[in-house]
């Protein structure tokens, strides 16, 4: 901590410096804390739109500030926001040749922002977002959560909820109050160099929800993290960091660790596994103005619960102590507490009213709006003080206010230089950045993810949202700092095929392993600059009344590199699961695209999207979520570049590459669902496929008797049913949930040599021999939680010896075998046959390695070629013999939950008495405390999933209805049946 007199050395130094440089007016700040949107025309975009925006007849009353330069002209001479993305441009290694043929295009990137909102259910992420939107001026009023108007939840259930369950995306402009483009106004520059568009991904806070997560990580350049001001880091937080941070697209189930084998068996290496490097982001510590709010302590949960963040404060949040008095001046009254006071004991029953926002070193103040909390933008426009404002005296520089932020600032500049090359050689040679300076290595800092800047605000009073929306344009990459993602060649199944001879090449193969935007000089397919379409379907949709002719299907894209019009004809391909063969690749004509304006969706006409955008495309029926959208000309255009080397600075595109696709995870939950009557049963099937389309983690599956609907817990399969309802008009009857229990083996297990199977069935002889083993299949370390294990579906591999006995060299990987070979096939689908009922509860093993060691038949490869239906049901019999023979060495696994339940304190010991006879266990309870702010208590533990089912009810009745829970699948666990 420096020392007062230290600090206001360190103020009256600045001040002097201050007085050195050239004072430049500014349109008012105030006003300028007040966004406008304009039409995107003079861009020559398309997809953008114009919005009404409110009039701004109140901004008078305002007072303004002037703003007054602290660094030389020299400096400001040159765009700050140029000069950073030169910077990141320098990272991404782009030649300076390129750099001038493609610079309106790289200016066009710069400008973009795809950023998602993560965050615990009920941080606040919607009303985040609605004001974001109100201040880009798309919606007149913040809609509020609490009265189910908001532009981003737009489903009824969701309204009705007030969670958000489905990622909409919303694009918008915002002025850029930081950019010195501004600064540049009397210079000729028009307002539009301001300007960046920032594209949000809404996304889901219910884990229940999680494949949402994933799929908008996938796509994402940049996120903010909501975190509460009173509960700080909670446990789906914790999730979403590990999602954000962890980022690969199959994160749940396959490539679960960077160079480690995954669960099928293949190899991947650290980048294919990460289709996306992780996200840089910032934190947005919200509810300030809720009793108990603690910006110290929420930061401190940051540090303590998110791996690998380094939380660092931008910002000091100011309080009112007593009544407030907006004024000229800064009122005597506001306090600035800094993140130090862990007790609050600054301020005691303050009201939050602003920020000093510790880059630019001014006080920001909101104005007081109704209680009602949703507050009409034009009311709610801040007055700014700035802290080295020599003329106004608006701050005396002797305020606990400036001590309090130089103090902050000094630490702000500590951390940084602890991380950044820059910032070090300034911070030891004890000079004072400028504010450039500073921007710049947090800017650098954030990029790399060293740092996690942490912005605080009260999005529901409309307090701290403006400066968070520039933080997201000052900090977060444009698609141009994002490196291309990882991509496989899976290519023309149905020609593959039917050349392959032996030795032919494997169908589907990592195609990039180094990611950066360039191979060998060669601008990267996927590159934002490259030409060639390559776009990942990152949701579907079925929006009534939309999506043209047909089922109202609308596919949510991102572009990564070339063009999308609305009327291109587009060749899709599904990536291959781990193990299965590719699908024909489809070509299908785009009918259109959508508008993704807060929720309008209306059609645009002669739409384009451009690489860096993310767009809604309606016509495309082949279309699921996961795919990759290639334009189906691609290939023919990179043939002919190769052979004029024309356009020589872009690697060339193959035509058959594919993204990663969409990880989902394995449903635990599932019930019987059935309709009303036989005509409402067919409805049912059609309407349940349309969700499975919109909604990879969910199942369906018809068994003779009942259609089985399985889902990730009690509140996603709720949904379902409420939308079936809804959107369908279908009444449905669910019965009783049943969770997803499998079963897998402790050590190794095996025949005793080549085991025989012989049966004669009519007049066919069938007999073979088989030597198995199976052997548990351990987790790659650091995804085994406690004692809880992430499902993996069964392996089987084929050994030298059988491989020898097919005629096949241990290169040729099982899947190939399986294509080129009837009796490796026949073989390896007996096993995953007999692996779908395990001995104990005849559930399907998971977790497992099943090695075929040899085999054999009386009459040689020659009988078993003419019968492999022999070696089928010799493989899955035998498989089955051996488990029930060795049922001492296998196990039941069930969904455990990481439960958090909040209640009074008083409460605590009913909750965990009742935990303990759920079979829960406690992790954490944290007892609610006056003195710091925790009025209640919470209990952190995991129990089985089939021991809380229907538990809101039950929390709910023995707490008085106080108690609230949130339950996250955290993996399964061994359990004993009974
Ligand atoms: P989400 O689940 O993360 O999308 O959170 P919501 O935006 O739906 O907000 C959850 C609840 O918190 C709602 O009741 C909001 O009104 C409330 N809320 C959101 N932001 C604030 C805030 O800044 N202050 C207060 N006091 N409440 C807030
Ligand atoms: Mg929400």
């Amino acid at each position: 901590m420096l020392s007062s007199t230290r600090t206001v050395k360190l103020f009256q130094d600045r001040v002097r410096a201050c007085s050195n440089t050239t004072t430049l007016a500014l349109p008012s700040i105030s006003t300028k804390y007040y966004n406008t949107s304009k039409s995107d025309e003079a861009s020559g975009r398309q997809s953008h739109y114009s919005y009404d925006h409110p009039s701004t007849k109140n901004l008078q009353s305002i007072p303004s500030t002037s703003f007054h330069a602290n660094r030389s002209i020299n400096q400001i001479g040159s765009p700050r926001y140029l000069l950073l993305q030169t910077r990141q441009m320098s990272t991404n290694t782009l030649p300076p040749s390129i750099l001038a043929k493609y610079s309106t295009e790289i200016y066009r990137l710069r400008h973009l922002r795809n950023v998602g909102i993560f965050a615990h259910v009920d941080a606040g992420k919607t009303t985040v977002t609605e004001r974001m939107l109100a201040l880009a001026g798309i919606v007149p009023l913040a809609g509020s959560v609490d009265s189910g108007n908001t532009v981003t939840d737009y489903l009824p259930a969701e309204r009705e909820r007030g969670i958000t369950i489905q990622s909409a995306a919303i694009s918008f402009e915002w002025k850029w109050h930081n950019s010195d483009a501004s600064l540049l106004g009397e210079e000729g520059k028009s307002e539009e160099d301001e300007q960046v568009t920032i594209q949000l991904i809404d996304t889901p806070g219910h884990v229940d929800f999680s494949v949402e997560v994933n799929r908008s990580v996938a796509v994402l350049d940049g996120a903010v993290l909501v975190v509460d001001a009173v509960a700080g880091v909670q446990a789906q937080t914790e999730t979403v960091w590990r999602a954000m941070t962890r980022p690969s697209m199959k994160n749940h189930d396959k490539g679960l660790d960077h160079d480690k084998e995954n669960c099928s068996g293949k190899r991947w290496s650290s980048d294919d596994t990460h289709g996306h490097e992780p996200l840089p982001c910032i934190a947005f510590v919200n509810k300030m103005d809720k009793e108990g709010c603690n910006f110290g302590y929420a930061l401190n949960t940051l540090k303590k619960k998110l791996p690998g963040a380094n939380p660092v404060a931008m910002q000091v949040p100011l309080f009112a102590v007593g009544n407030t008095v907006i004024s000229d001046t800064l009122a005597g009254n506001i306090v600035a507490v800094p993140a130090s006071d862990l007790d609050m004991r600054t301020v005691t029953n303050g009201k939050f009213v602003g920020l000093i926002d510790l880059v630019e070193m001014r006080a920001i103040v909101w104005p007081e709006v109704g209680s009602g909390g949703v507050a009409d933008v034009e009311e709610c426009v801040p007055a700014v003080y700035n802290l080295f404002d020599v003329d106004s005296k608006a701050i005396d520089p002797d305020s606990q206010v400036t001590i309090v932020a130089l103090a902050a600032r000094q630490n702000l500049v500590a951390s940084l230089a602890d991380v950044d090359e820059g910032m070090e050689e300034i911070f030891l040679m004890e000079k004072d950045p400028s504010n450039y300076e500073l921007r710049s290595a947090l800017r650098r800092a954030t990029l790399d993810r060293k740092i996690l800047p942490v912005m605080t605000g009260a999005a529901l009073r409309g307090k701290g949202v403006e400066p968070l929306l520039d933080a997201m344009a000052d900090l977060l990459p444009s698609p141009l700092n994002r490196k291309p993602p990882a991509l496989l060649d899976q290519g023309d199944a149905s020609v593959s095929l039917k050349s392959r001879g032996r030795g032919a090449k494997k169908d589907v193969k990592i195609l990039k392993d180094d990611c950066d935007g360039e191979s060998q000089g060669l601008i990267k397919f996927g590159h934002p600059l490259h030409p060639s379409l390559l776009a990942l379907a990152f949701k579907v949709v079925h929006m009534k009344n939309r999506g043209g002719s047909g089922d109202g299907r609308v596919v949510f894209a991102r572009v990564y590199s070339g063009k999308l019009s609305s009327r291109d004809t587009v060749k899709v391909i599904t990536p291959a699961n781990n193990g299965e063969n590719p699908e024909k690749p489809r070509t299908e004509r785009v009918g259109g695209m959508l508008e993704l304006a807060g929720g309008k969706f209306d059609n645009l006409k002669d739409a384009v999207c451009y690489s860096g955008d993310v767009c809604a495309l309606i016509g495309l029926k082949s279309v699921s979520t996961g795919d990759t959208i290639l334009l189906a000309s691609n290939e023919g255009k990179g043939k002919k570049k190769k052979k004029s080397q024309k356009d020589s600075e872009f690697e060339i595109s193959s035509g058959n590459e594919c993204l990663a696709g969409v990880g989902a995870p394995k449903p635990v939950l599932t019930v019987r669902v059935e309709a009303e009557n036989a005509e409402q049963e067919s409805k049912l099937l059609e309407a349940l496929n349309l969700l499975v389309a919109e909604d990879p983690s969910l199942q369906v599956e018809e068994t003779g008797s009942a259609t089985l609907l399985s889902g990730l817990g009690e509140l996603h399969i709720e949904v379902v049913v409420d939308r079936l309802k809804r959107e369908h008009g279908l009444a449905v009857w669910i019965g009783k949930p049943s969770v997803a229990y499998r079963e897998t083996v402790q050590r190794v297990i095996e025949t005793p040599g080549l085991m025989d199977y012989d049966r004669t069935i009519g007049s066919t002889r069938m007999q073979a021999m088989i030597h198995l083993r199976l052997e548990p299949y351990d987790n790659p370390k650091g995804h085994t939680s406690g004692d809880c294990i992430i499902l993996c579906d069964p392996v089987v591999t084929l050994g030298s010896k059988v491989r020898e006995f097919l005629g096949f060299d241990n290169e040729t990987d099982e899947s190939e075998l399986a294509q080129r070979c009837n009796i490796a096939n026949a073989l390896i689908s007996g096993c995953k046959g007999a692996l779908k009922r395990g001995p104990m509860g005849s559930f399907e093993i998971a977790n497992v390695k099943c090695h075929v060691e040899e085999i054999d038949a009386e009459g040689g490869i020659a009988s078993l070629k003419a019968l492999p239906g022999a070696i089928r049901a010799a493989s899955s019999t035998i498989l089955t013999s051996v488990l029930n023979s060795n049922k001492a060495y296998c196990s039941v696994l069930e969904p455990t939950m990481s439960v958090e339940i909040s209640a009074s304190s008083e409460m605590v010991g009913t909750v965990l008495s009742d935990l303990t006879t759920r079979r829960g266990t406690v992790d954490e309870v944290i007892m609610g405390d006056d003195d710091t702010s925790h009025t209640k208590a919470l209990i952190r533990g995991q129990v089985p999933l089939a021991e809380i089912l229907g538990y809101a009810n039950n929390l709910r009745s023995i707490t008085g209805g106080e108690g609230t829970f949130s339950a996250e699948y955290k993996g399964h666990s061994a359990c004993d049946l009974g």
